[in-house]
């Protein structure tokens, strides 16, 4: 018996005592295969040794400073690496200490944005269906997964959701990919037109979906239409990178893949590795201009935002992904994973699809394959695999997402950058 108020109270979890490599170890020495980085978090595995250094380095040196006094020098060169490798002008980085923080300040600055433009009737947002942003009440609003904002929905602020771009589950067998991306992306002006696009502030959406339902990219020239659409109308885009982004799909930021730019970024998870809790918004210079011009005063914070040690963590962890050229091998490691995959489960009478981008991979688990029917909501399908997963000594991340209403079921698999082919 133990205080801890586990999230799922009735979970006898193993107690953890050391992490290497791609393995986490337990009390009585059982290894598990870190598959999943906890939640697509653990991008470099365990115990590295250059980000351990940088971290004893700095709390040597100075572990905190209240960033409405100080600055220090590792933020600004994170946040120039970040500015240098992000797609347009995305110039401004706000460093916070985790994903739900940094989609809060991204809903907030987007809205403060359009105040300071004197357009106050703009006060609503626009996202997806399939999405996750986070479990605060801004981003539990604009999430999609109805689960999870059953209990809260009184206190949800009104947001729009339109259907994601989800081919699997969406495309008509007649129609191309490249029109179903194009049907998908124009539901957000068929939207916007219903609702006034002048009383909107913004859209957002992951890139590659992650959490809700796993690991789905979008069409190609899908974003290129959505952008396309924002502009007309004159909202915002802001794109949520926490998981898909820091080089989870085999580039930096996620949406370099689309070919866009975005207004706004949110980042988080491989920032810190799991190193140091970190996450940050960036923002374009049209925003911060406006701000820096108009109020001068951004109406939101944090007291451990911008915390020293976890950027000193969070420079490290940018740096390793330089010097040991892990990116490319994201991109060769996941081709590598989504062949292995497919072949185990080419006749699996479960699993309906195997997809995703870089080391980002899903497999869908479905009822039956040819109607894709999901299993049902309460058939605890997700705890059932993550136990028989950890039994066998496997951390991967089985989830319910929604589908048209329906609960689904897939399992994310988004192990660190450094697995060799055989692990
Ligand atoms: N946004 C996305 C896309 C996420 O996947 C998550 C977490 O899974 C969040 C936001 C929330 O991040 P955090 O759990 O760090 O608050």
């Amino acid at each position: 018996m133990h205080h801890i108020f586990q999230r799922h109270c009735h979970s006898e979890l193993p107690i953890a005592v050391k992490g290497e490599g791609v393995y986490i170890y337990d009390q009585t020495g059982k290894s598990y295969l870190d598959a999943s980085g906890g939640a697509a978090v653990s991008c470099l595995g365990h115990s590295h040794p250059v980000v351990r250094a940088a971290l004893h380095q700095q709390i040597d040196q100075l572990a905190y400073a209240h960033t409405g006094f100080f600055n220090t020098e590792k933020a600004i060169e994170l946040s120039e690496k970040l500015t240098h490798a992000a797609p347009g002008d995305l110039n401004h980085v706000y460093f916070l200490t985790g994903g739900s923080e940094a989609v809060e300040s991204a809903l907030k600055l987007a809205r403060q944005y359009f105040v300071e433009k004197g357009e106050l009737q703009r006060s609503q947002f626009i996202s997806r269906k399939q999405s996750y942003h986070g479990n605060t009440l801004g981003a539990l609003a604009v999430g999609g997964n109805e689960l999870r904002r059953k209990p809260f929905a009184p206190l949800l602020m009104p947001t729009e959701h339109i259907s994601a771009c989800f081919a699997y589950h969406g495309k008509d067998a007649s129609e191309s990919a490249f029109d179903y991306g194009q049907r998908m992306a124009n539901e957000l002006e068929t939207r916007l037109l219903e609702v006034g696009p002048e009383t909107v502030i913004a859209f957002i959406a992951e890139p590659v979906v992650g959490a809700t339902a796993g690991a789905v990219t979008a069409e190609e020239g899908y974003f290129k239409r959505i952008r396309e659409i924002c502009d007309q109308y004159g909202i915002l885009l802001i794109l949520d990178e926490v998981m898909c982004g820091m080089g989870r799909t085999g580039t930096l930021f996620a949406h370099e893949q689309e070919d866009i730019q975005a207004d706004i970024v949110t980042i988080a998870k491989g920032l810190g590795a799991g190193y140091q809790p970190i996450g940050a918004m960036i923002a374009s210079s049209e925003i911060h201009n406006t701000i820096s011009q108009g109020s001068g005063f951004f109406q939101h914070g944090h007291t451990y935002m911008g915390h020293a040690t976890a950027i000193a963590g969070a420079l490290a962890v940018i740096n390793a992904f330089e010097q040991e050229a892990l990116l490319p091998r994201v991109q060769q490691a996941g081709e590598i994973l989504q062949n292995r995959l497919s072949e185990c489960f080419k006749n699996h009478p479960f699993v309906g699809d195997v997809r995703g981008r870089g080391l980002f991979r899903a497999l869908e688990i479905v009822a039956d394959r040819d109607s894709k029917k999901p299993f049902s909501a309460c058939s605890k399908l997700d705890s059932q695999i993550k136990a028989k997963a950890m039994e066998l000594g496997l951390i991967c991340y089985p989830m319910s997402g929604t589908i048209d209403g329906k609960n689904g079921h897939h399992v994310l698999l988004a192990p660190p950058f450094i697995i060799s082919d055989a692990q």
